[in-house]
């Protein structure tokens, strides 16, 4: 049986969500922005959290552990490498490893650079993948504790997913993240589509996410870095791919 999901906005721009195995009922929510979001998705779900699957220390995905953990005895995977920075983990996890929830089988995958531990998950059976604040839908990540050329690196793992791979990221950025992609790519066709369909959705007061990896290699500039159109277009023609990568994040930084 396929694993459901149940997407819901929290905090300020932050979104939640649940990842459901219904042969064994077995529910995890991905981060844990806020305890009270999670406990309205799981009475409407009618769903059972039983793990929560953290991609990063940051506190807008960690702050509703303790309360979530409290109520439902749930179990807390955290990614190894800042798992110290992470309170009431259960289990640390990290590349290649495999998160279970219930009988659905996610592979950890190491994305550091916005955290220097941050990890994503991928449930290759059912094509979907939570990324945390590594890629957004036409955006990525500030890098913080990493660098550029991690970051680019962690984004390429993420680009290598089928094109089929539904991506579930930690905020609702993509309108704004659209038109900072039109200041690099302003004649891409798909960026351009991309931006009309986003806003029908939101006017829909609709979320713009899951998007897939195969729609962001056409739209996203920061997983298009290494194509020598976009090299050109931010002034550098004949440079490695992290170079390019690293100017596109510096102009968003200042857009
Ligand atoms: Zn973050
Ligand atoms: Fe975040």
């Amino acid at each position: 049986m396929p694993a459901q999901t149940y997407l819901f906005p929290c905090l300020k721009d932050n979104f939640g969500v649940l990842l459901h195995d219904p042969q064994s009922g077995a529910t995890a929510a991905i981060d844990a922005p806020e305890a009270a979001a999670v406990e309205a998705a799981l009475q409407k779900t009618g769903w059972k959290l039983t793990d929560i699957l953290v991609t990063h220390h940051h506190a807008d995905h960690t702050q509703g552990i303790a309360e979530l953990k409290e109520h439902h005895h749930c179990r807390v995977v955290a990614p190894r490498n800042e798992a110290k920075r992470i309170a009431h983990v259960d289990a640390t996890i990290g590349e290649g490893e495999t998160a279970r929830v219930g009988g659905i089988e996610g592979k950890v995958i190491d994305t550091p650079g916005h955290t220097a531990g941050h990890i994503s998950y991928f449930f290759p059976a059912d094509k979907l993948a939570f990324v945390g604040d590594t890629l957004f839908s036409i955006g990525c990540g500030r890098v913080i504790e990493g660098n550029p050329e991690m970051m680019w690196q962690s984004l390429l793992k993420l680009r290598n997913l089928p094109d089929d791979t539904k991506f579930y990221c930690g905020h609702e950025y993509t309108a704004a993240n659209i038109r900072f992609a039109k200041t690099i790519e302003p004649d891409n066709k798909a960026l351009a589509a991309r931006a009309d369909e986003v806003a029908r959705l939101l006017a829909a007061g609709k979320a713009t996410i899951p998007a897939t990896i195969g729609a962001e290699k056409a739209d996203n500039p920061f997983l298009r870095a290494d194509l020598p159109e976009v090299a050109k277009a931010v002034g550098l023609a004949g440079s490695p791919a992290w170079k390019v990568f690293a100017e596109i994040r510096e102009r968003k930084n200042k857009f």
